[in-house]
């Protein structure tokens, strides 16, 4: 049977790595996804990871960290390159070719994010994992999933997380509608 979708974007809440944990990485749920993937790409769809860093840091609270949220913001998005560099490596690990593209200039661990060239590597088989969000800071990563997926013209959002939706503030915090629920497709 062909599979439904041609190109995918998950989207992966840094809490989704966290397992049973509080905080941080657990490294089953890394092998799981790993494996998960593995079997998706396997069957010639194209796989797209844009990943969250919830499970490290969270800019958005001023209050309580003193930290301006600007400046929280970009910590958050170093967060996210800490869990794609940790999703490729378990990628790797599991068999597949991935390239880890960051919004935020790091040379030394990530190509700097180039849509088209992001492209041809899901055309080629890599995994493309998108870290550091948008690049900006007001934002968050369900942003940045919604923002790549339209980007790199993927059939579809799928999304791993905690939560049943995506949100325009986290819904862990405050009882909020979602914006849109479960998987939408970009087209
Ligand atoms: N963030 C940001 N701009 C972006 C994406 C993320 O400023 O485009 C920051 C923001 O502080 C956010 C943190 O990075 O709280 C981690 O991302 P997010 O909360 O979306 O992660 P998730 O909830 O998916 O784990």
């Amino acid at each position: 049977m062909l599979p439904k979708f041609s190109r995918v974007l998950l989207k992966l809440s840094g809490e989704s790595l966290m397992g049973d944990r509080h905080y941080g990485i657990d490294p089953k749920m890394l092998e799981q996804y790993a494996n998960e993937i593995k079997q998706v790409t396997n069957v010639g769809v194209q796989v797209a990871v844009v990943i969250g860093g919830g499970n490290i840091y969270r800019g958005m609270n001023e209050h309580e960290t003193g930290i301006e949220r600007a400046q929280g913001d970009y910590m958050g998005m170093l967060a996210t390159v800490i869990n794609g560099m940790a999703l490729q490596a378990a990628l790797d690990k599991a068999g597949v070719s991935t390239r880890l593209q960051s919004a935020i200039k790091m040379e030394q661990v990530a190509e700097p994010y180039i849509r088209r060239r992001a492209m041809r590597h899901l055309e080629k088989g890599r995994v493309v994992i998108f870290g550091a969000g948008t690049g900006n800071p007001y934002f968050t990563t369900d942003t940045a999933g919604s923002l790549r997926a339209i980007e790199i013209k993927a059939d579809v959002i799928l999304k791993g997380t905690r939560v049943d939706g995506i949100y325009s503030a986290d819904p862990e915090k405050t009882l909020l509608q979602p914006v849109t629920k479960h998987c939408h497709s970009t087209r």
